[in-house]
């Protein structure tokens, strides 16, 4: 097989030298086939030179100029190497962050080529994000549409192209497609061979966009056709359950002191019929804070109780599991349930008690911490498995959870909604149910944004909700204060609210360092009304529910994503009074900064604000934090392809559908062995 020489080292190929593979190395590329997939971020146009002065935003320069000074600023760490450059129209500078090699590479009086975007800074002509390559006396530099290449210190664009020519040259007409050519040719791709010479040296930029079109489809494909699988091999198995009759869910509504709004309606309708369904439900039921969420799965995990299985009800924090635990008591305790908490902190002595209770099925919920699936912990017959703010756990902690169970039915709750474009990505395997509404009678938060120096106003508003009775958080991005920055911590902030502004009030501190039992008692001291202001960091991000909290304050506002301050906002509003949110924010804010704040000035609503972010941020970043272990897309990007995503996403579910991937096979391909799981269910992970 012919892919075979594709994994031969990049060193056999003629031209790489030991030094350049020890650099290649670096980036990750140790075969000839990595190199082949190693993709130019962006291409430089050679047909029209562009110099220094006539540079615009939408005209980076192109130019040859000659080197004229090497220049230093900065101290230390943060010593930057400034280089002076000349070209014809006039004179420029190089700002070389992280790249001092520079200095030795391109000495004084050798000739560049120059490519990048420039801006007009202090006086000057000068980039930071630019290309620069060295031009041996005498050469030409190559023209056309030219790669450029992801690098690393020492390694030049020059010969990374001439290495992934050769490498083309000797090799990349044999790739083989892996795409069925027909299938391919209907959605207007062209073939892998043809694709990957393309990618890195097209004739134009339209044919450089076929090429990446057709990289970014394939890539898609297989990661849908895995999706696909899952899917089937779930649906494949037969658990012949007996449908429920609703009577212990429909008990606990009558029980209920609100009215269920449409939206959770629904989902429990939704989840309710996949627990009907003969094969294990996987959904994710995504919705605001304080959308109500918690009763939705705790409805649901009735059914389980009816059928005479367990539940388990897993959040990421011990404050949460037990405040979930303590309303769950209360609902579904009367109609005989039998309910128990599980942390790592539950008491010795009731320990083992509790453990057999579980292991006997004389427990029929148990909520808890990651502690739920620790060793040791066994379930009589787990068959509903809820992962409150799914997003704080690992791949591996709810798998573990899940594993405890024999193919339980898989809940996971999100308060962050995931962006319709990526969702399909990240969770291209579940089942959704949204709460887009909150319950009725709420009032929206009032957002304020203040400068920092204003602060002593918002901290007199506040003093006159305090002394009508409300409780306030207030929000710090450190613990203690930093060296470096003459940013706010929480313990000195406590210390000031305590002490000199608010002498008034009992102010209580809550952080991570604190251990798990003294968390829970500040909290719980708090939901009690004992302390009046909570100042916290972003520990008090996570669901909890405190009715009486009507401000929250967050100093150094710009230090925060948009989601986070989001679900701090979400933090109060929760009961019948009127909330605030106040973002006190510090001088030189980011254009970034600016835009995340005015977003949550102007919306209340989490989607349109997963929106916002995804723009901001890029999905790169999303997908980066974000909890699926398996997806590492190189070239699509499910944000820009999402047309070429849901294509190959219809395409790879038809092939499934039809039958013609049989058992488990493992397809060897350049970008690696790709295992496809079989249709059995054995070894089926999630996404
Ligand atoms: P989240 O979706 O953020 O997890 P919770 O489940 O914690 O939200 O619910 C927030 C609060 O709203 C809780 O106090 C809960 O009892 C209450 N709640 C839930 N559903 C309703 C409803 N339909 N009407 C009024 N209050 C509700
Ligand atoms: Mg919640």
């Amino acid at each position: 097989m012919f892919l075979h020489e594709l994994r031969q080292p990049a060193a056999t190929l003629r031209g790489a030298g030991p030094l350049a593979t020890a650099k290649l190395a670096r980036i990750g590329i140790n075969t000839i086939a990595d190199l082949l997939i190693h993709y130019p971020r962006d291409y430089e146009d050679r047909s029209t030179l562009i110099p220094f002065a006539s540079f615009t935003d939408d005209r980076p320069v192109l130019t040859i100029a000659e080197v004229s000074s090497h220049e230093w600023f900065g101290f230390g760490r943060m010593k930057t190497l400034k280089i002076r450059v000349r070209d014809e129209s006039s004179e420029a500078c190089l700002i070389c962050f992280n790249r001092p090699f520079l200095e030795r590479s391109l000495p004084v009086g050798s000739t560049v080529l120059v490519h990048g975007r420039f801006q007009f800074r202090y006086g000057e002509i000068q980039s930071s994000s630019f290309d620069v390559e060295k031009i041996e006396a005498g050469k030409k530099p190559e023209a056309g549409l030219l790669p450029l290449y992801p690098l690393t210190e020492g390694l030049a664009q020059g010969s990374l192209r001439r290495l992934v020519r050769s490498a083309l040259e000797m090799y990349g007409r044999r790739v083989e497609d892996e795409i069925d050519p027909e299938l391919a040719a209907s959605r207007g791709l062209i073939g892998k061979a043809q694709a990957l010479s393309a990618a890195h040296f097209p004739l134009d930029q339209d044919q450089a966009e076929a090429a990446r079109r057709s990289l970014a489809y394939e890539e898609l494909f297989k990661f849908q056709l895995g999706i696909a699988l899952r899917i089937s091999a779930r649906k494949a198995q037969n658990l012949e359950r007996k449908p429920s009759t609703g009577i212990l869910a429909r008990r606990l509504i009558e029980r209920l002191p609100f009215e269920l709004t449409e939206d959770q309606k629904k989902a429990i309708q939704e989840i309710g019929s996949d627990l009907d369904a003969p094969h294990p439900m996987a959904r994710l039921l995504q919705g605001d804070v304080g959308s109500g969420k918690t009763i939705v799965a705790l409805i649901s995990a009735l059914h389980a109780v009816e059928r005479g299985e367990q539940s388990a009800i897993m959040a990421p924090t011990e404050i949460l599991a037990r405040q979930h635990a303590a309303v769950a008591a209360s609902l579904v305790e009367p109609l005989g349930v039998r309910l128990a908490f599980l942390s790592g902190n539950v008491e010795d002595a009731s320990r083992p008690s509790l453990l057999s209770a579980l292991a006997e099925g004389r427990i029929d919920i148990v909520i808890g911490t990651h502690a739920l699936f620790s060793r040791g912990v066994a379930y009589r017959s787990l068959s509903f498995v809820v992962i409150d703010e799914q997003h704080r756990f690992g791949v591996s902690q709810r798998t573990a959870l899940y594993e405890k169970g024999r193919l339980p039915d898989m809940l996971m709750m999100t308060a962050t909604p995931i962006p319709r474009s990526l969702a399909l990505t990240l969770f291209g395997d579940l089942a959704v149910s949204t709460i887009r509404s909150v319950p009725p009678g709420r009032k929206p938060v009032v957002t304020h944004l203040a400068r920092q120096g204003n602060e002593s106003r918002v901290y007199e508003f506040v003093r006159k909700l305090l002394a009508e009775g409300r409780q306030a958080f207030f929000v710090y991005p450190l613990i203690g204060e930093s060296e470096k920055s003459d940013l706010k911590g929480a313990e000195d902030m406590a210390k000031r609210l305590a002490e000199e502004i608010y002498p008034e009030f009992d102010v209580s501190l809550l952080h991570s360092r604190l251990k798990e039992e003294r968390k829970s008692e500040i909290m719980e001291e708090f939901i009690k009304g004992k302390a009046k202001v909570l100042v916290a960091t972003t520990v008090v991000e996570v669901g909890v529910d405190v009715p009486n909290a009507a401000v929250m304050v967050v100093e150094h506002a710009e230090r925060f994503g948009l989601s986070a301050l989001h679900q701090l906002r979400g933090r109060v509003g929760r009961g019948e009074y009127q909330s605030y949110c106040f973002l006190v924010y510090s001088e030189g804010l980011s254009d970034d900064a600016i835009q995340r704040l005015k977003a949550l000035y102007s919306s209340s609503d989490g989607f349109a604000l997963a929106e916002e972010d995804l723009k901001i941020r890029g999905p790169g970043e999303l997908l980066g934090t974000a909890q699926s272990g398996s997806l590492r897309l190189t070239i699509a990007d499910p944000i820009r392809d999402f047309d070429l995503l849901k294509e190959a996403r219809t395409d790879a579910f038809a092939l499934v559908e039809s039958d013609q991937i049989g058992r488990a096979h493992v397809i060897p391909s350049i970008e690696g062995d790709w295992r496809l799981r079989n249709r059995e269910g054995r070894e089926v992970p999630e996404t």
